[in-house]
């Protein structure tokens, strides 16, 4: 764990990662390092998803120690990510890409604000004031099936189609992300994870992990662990 004072939002940290118990690669990258919190989870073969991962990691990680970020400066680097992603050899299939999710520290006239930004089905949550919420809507198949009245959340879950995303940064796609801005409440946990976490663990165990955890490094590692033991079928 590592903490960092600092103006607009003072924030302590801790991230796991794990290829799992099915997968030879993980593909999964992230950053955490202040004002950026992020996972990306790479898709493709013969190993482009993990390069198209790194590669956009690599491109936010040029903003580290920065005491906040703007939308703009977020949205600049998103292009270059893309950009690079979109010369990355093809993996075959629909070429490497990756979704992207999770918070920048943003300063809004002093305010500390989480600015939240997604493509794909990696998640952003937010506990705060005793109520753990998913910030992020998944651009995924089953989300619009949900959305449309056609599937519950519980079908969703087994559903075969629920690896499929509908927004993304390379593999051909063009959309644009979502974001939300939030001011940050003191003693707000934000959880930000790949699918591989709530494929295996529920809300409510992950809402309980969260507020027993009180390390960050603690709750990242405790949450990696479950995720792996109940089936660990993609990287967490
Ligand atoms: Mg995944």
């Amino acid at each position: 764990m590592s903490t960092i004072e600092e103006r607009p939002v003072a924030v302590a940290w801790g991230a796991a990662t794990d290829v799992g118990r099915r997968r030879t690669l993980n593909e999964d990258s992230f950053l955490a390092d202040p004002p950026l919190f992020l996972v990306a989870d790479g898709m493709g073969g013969h190993q482009a998803g993990e390069v198209a991962s790194a590669t956009v990691i690599d491109e936010f990680s040029r903003l580290r120690g920065r005491p906040s970020l703007t939308i703009e400066e977020v949205q600049h680097a998103l292009r270059a990510a893309r950009e690079r992603v979109d010369t990355l050899p093809q993996g075959g299939g629909a070429g490497a890409g990756t979704t992207l999710a999770g918070v920048a520290v943003a300063d809004v006239d002093g305010e500390g604000y989480w600015l939240t930004i997604n493509m794909g089905d990696s998640r952003t949550y937010r506990l705060s004031e005793g109520v753990l919420e998913q910030v992020s809507v998944d651009h995924s198949v089953v989300q619009e099936l949900i959305d449309a009245g056609q599937l519950d959340a519980a079908e969703a879950a087994r559903d075969a189609r629920r690896n499929v995303i509908t927004r993304a940064i390379g593999a051909g796609s063009d959309s644009e992300p979502d974001y939300w801005l939030l001011p940050a409440e003191e003693g707000d946990r934000i959880l930000v994870c790949s699918d591989g976490l709530p494929t295996e663990i529920d809300d409510e165990r992950i809402d309980q992990i969260l507020r027993t955890e009180s390390p960050p490094q603690s709750a990242a590692d405790r949450l990696v662990s479950e995720a792996v033991a109940a089936g660990g079928r993609d990287n967490v």
